[in-house]
């Protein structure tokens, strides 16, 4: 055996090991000088169907492959590029997909006659497309998953941040911006005012005219807290029952107390009907607290709720300011 003889088996056992399928073109006469054969016989090919086939191999590249594979010769054709690289699936005999690779180089480019020897090799790389594929389709659901879950992470939020009844925020969240409020209004040295607001005998409201009305009137007096103050800026809450806070920042007790006294005549004259259509009448009393300095938020809430009592003891549908009955 001669050195070119062992240099051709040497080469055949290196394509073999590595899963590649040797072609070989000749630009100018258009034969085919090496079949992929290979290639055709994993496709399902018998060996008397290759010869049509190798005539026109692009017949059996996926549709949808088509463009980028003749893109790809176009390429290498016109010198663009020096490396002919493409992948695509070809259809097997049964009728379905593989997906090739194909990698190749104009040999001698450089030779008298150039650009008459294409060659290159096949190999398959159905496995790992199929793999990416998967990968893809396992990453589009978990986006899905994490999308779906933040969803439902801000609705939980929400929820525990809120008070279902009336929408507004609840003890927790009141409790948290209240502190909040207590240190920036301290650092500045700026006023800072809550109101306590608490609808009048509502016991009886519920005695008289069911649980489904009392509840109706507790949201219609969130509603007018809600609406009558500064979007943004202050904090309505409730507290519980039919006890509502406002909390109302870069605010005096003075103007805090022109705003209850305005939100009590408003809750005074708000109409809520029972099932029948008859008005149920009910009141407001409201508390007014600023911040002393040094104060924490549960102990201005301390001085509202003491200012609250004393309206309440002073007859009902009344503001109470704290400042006034303190010391
Ligand atoms: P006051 O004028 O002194 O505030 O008297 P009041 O009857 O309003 O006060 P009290 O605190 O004694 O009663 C509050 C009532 O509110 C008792 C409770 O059954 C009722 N209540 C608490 N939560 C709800 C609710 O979510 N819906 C309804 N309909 N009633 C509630
Ligand atoms: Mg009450
Ligand atoms: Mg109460």
């Amino acid at each position: 055996m001669d050195e070119k003889d062992l240099n051709k088996e040497r080469l055949e056992l290196a394509l073999e090991a590595a899963g590649l399928d040797l072609w070989e073109n000749n630009l100018l006469t258009g034969d085919v000088t090496r079949k992929a054969l290979k290639t055709f016989r994993e496709l399902g090919y018998s060996d008397e169907e290759i010869p049509a086939l190798v005539a026109n191999t692009l017949q059996l590249v996926h549709p949808g492959d088509v463009d980028a594979t003749k893109a790809a010769l176009a390429d290498v054709f016109s010198g663009k590029t020096q490396q002919y690289r493409c992948e695509f699936r070809l259809r097997t005999k049964s009728g379905g997909w593989l997906w090739f690779a194909n990698y190749g180089r104009i040999m001698d480019a450089r030779a008298e006659v150039p650009g008459q020897r294409f060659i290159g090799v096949t190999f398959n790389i159905d496995d790992r497309k199929r793999k990416e594929d998967e990968i893809a389709e396992i990453n589009h659901k978990l986006a899905e998953q994490n999308s779906l879950l933040q969803g439902l992470n801000t609705a939980l939020e929400l929820l525990a941040s809120t008070d279902a009844l009336t929408g507004l925020a609840n003890r927790r969240t009141l409790m948290e911006v209240g502190a909040k409020e207590c240190k920036r209004t301290a650092r500045f040295e700026h006023p800072l005012s809550v109101l306590m607001v608490d609808i009048d005998s509502f016991k009886s409201v519920n005695d008289n005219w069911g649980h489904l009305v009392g509840d109706r009137v507790i949201c219609a007096v969130a509603d007018t807290c809600r609406l009558r103050v500064r979007q943004g800026v202050d904090t309505v809450a409730r507290l519980g029952g039919e006890e509502f806070v406002i909390i109302l920042p870069e605010t005096s007790g003075a103007n805090a107390e022109v705003l209850a006294e305005s939100l009590r005549k408003e809750a005074q004259h708000l109409r809520v009907d029972d099932d029948a259509g008859t008005p149920v009448p009910f009141t407001v009393s409201i508390g007014v607290a600023s911040l002393a300095r040094g104060q924490s938020f549960e102990q201005l809430l301390n001085s509202a709720d003491k200012a609250l009592y004393k309206a309440k003891q002073k007859g009902r549908n009344l503001v109470q300011r704290f400042e006034a009955i303190a010391g």
